[in-house]
């Protein structure tokens, strides 16, 4: 990717950390967190972060839109999701069996959602696309697994987007369909025969590095009924969406619910935590499975998403990341016409995806990302980003600034589409 030949941002601590981690951690760094795959003069490490602004190890501040990646939905460091969580903690976190923060947040979390009666408690969104495979190969006593082609679910061995240190066996199983495509929808479900067990359905279609799809009514009413006639189970993946698209869930938005759903990300806002939540008929199911982890229990993450819940439902967080991200993408949209280049914003507006025309390297999307950068304002050049409750009008005007001035880069370097 090419370098921006404007002042670097200070990296003296940010190098040295990358130079010892590389001695003791293979690679440095491992998956979606390695600096590697951003441009050059993107931080790897960081020092701390308050509502929507990060610090790098250099001391360099950032309007933050990734936020870690999903989990803060309601900024970093947020005071009632905090205290909360400092409350649990001098109380215990990890003890001989849960809190009674389990049994608290378990109700809250069922209350929220029409199609959920009970919820499974993990980690990791990997634990919880898991886990709900799980419940229905319990469930129907079938194999087969529909999942979208390019779809992220996790990265364990079934679903890890890079094969390696895997067997084809691990994914024997699973039968691939295009999201949003009813007849390749159809096509899969008829190779599963009559051993299909589940379908997995992305909240909607955000592949890294391509237009993002809000899914389509049709194609969501097919899977649901595919899974109806087979017996089979309706998965979805809300662990990218979770909390930012619909409150009671993403597919209310095109009024198909799910047999299960898989949460994680947002739902703690930045403590460890992942769900999954299913319908009365695969009670039982769930009983049977067995599943569990040293941590799964802690309090303090429960804690966390107890107060999260709280705040995302007196404040209308979803209303909120929705807006915010709007103003962003007028202001993206009116500047690249200003400027006379071409890009692509999809996906639901509160997790953005900005693409370039013309642009199948990245090469433009990485000069408009490190100049951004350069200028105080963490973006990704192509995977999808994320608002919080703690972004203002005025944090996303003071962005736009910062990227005018990228776009007017991406100009000069490759000139007006
Ligand atoms: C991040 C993600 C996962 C995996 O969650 P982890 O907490 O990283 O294990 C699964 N599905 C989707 C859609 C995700 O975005």
């Amino acid at each position: 990717m090419p370098s921006v030949a404007s002042p670097a941002l200070a990296n003296h601590q940010d190098a040295q950390l990358r130079q010892r981690a590389a001695r003791v951690v293979p690679g440095g760094m491992t998956g979606h967190l390695n600096a590697a795959a951003l441009p050059a003069g993107y931080p790897q490490f960081f020092e701390r972060g308050q509502g929507c602004r990060v610090w790098d190890v250099d001391g360099n501040a950032y309007i933050d839109f990734m936020c870690s990646w999903g989990p803060n939905l309601l900024g970093h460091h947020h005071p009632e999701v905090d205290a909360a969580a400092a409350r649990q903690q001098a109380l215990g976190d990890c003890l001989n069996g849960p809190t009674p923060r389990f049994v608290e947040l378990a109700e809250r979390f069922v209350a929220r959602s029409a199609h959920a009666d009970w919820v499974l408690f993990q980690k990791n969104g990997t634990d919880a696309t898991t886990v709900g495979v799980m419940v229905a190969r319990a469930a129907t006593g079938k194999r087969k697994v529909l999942v979208a082609t390019k779809a992220y679910h996790g990265a364990d061995p079934w679903c890890t987007p890079v094969p390696n240190g895997i067997t084809a066996e691990d994914r024997a199983h699973l039968i691939y369909y295009t999201y949003n495509d009813v007849a390749s929808l159809e096509a899969a479900a008829a190779a599963a025969g009559d051993d299909l067990a589940a379908i997995v359905c992305s909240a909607f279609k955000h592949d890294i590095g391509v237009d993002q799809e809000l899914p389509r009514p049709e194609f969501a009413r097919r899977a649901r009924a595919l899974c109806d006639k087979a017996g089979a189970a309706l998965i979805l993946d809300e662990v990218r969406a979770g909390y930012r698209m619909h409150a009671g869930g993403s597919w209310e938005t095109v009024g198909v619910r799910p047999d299960l759903s898989a949460w994680s990300k947002s739902i703690a806002n930045g403590y460890a935590l992942a769900a999954v939540t299913g319908v009365d008929a695969l009670r039982d199911a769930a009983t049977r499975i067995y599943t569990t982890g040293s941590f799964w229990s802690g309090g303090v993450a429960m804690a966390a998403g107890l107060a999260t819940l709280e705040v995302a439902e007196s404040t209308d967080v979803v209303a909120h990341v929705h807006r915010m991200g709007q103003r962003f993408r007028d202001g993206i949209a009116a500047q690249a016409t200003s400027h006379g280049v071409g890009v692509r914003q999809t996906g639901p507006a509160a997790l953005p995806l900005i693409l370039f025309d013309n642009d199948p390297g990245v090469d433009r999307g990485a000069v408009f990302a490190a100049e951004a950068l350069r200028r105080g304002v963490y973006l990704h050049p192509r995977h999808n980003m994320f608002l919080s409750l703690a972004h203002t009008e005025q944090d996303i005007d003071l962005a736009l600034q910062a990227t005018d001035a990228a776009f007017a880069l991406v100009a000069q370097r490759f000139g007006s589409h």
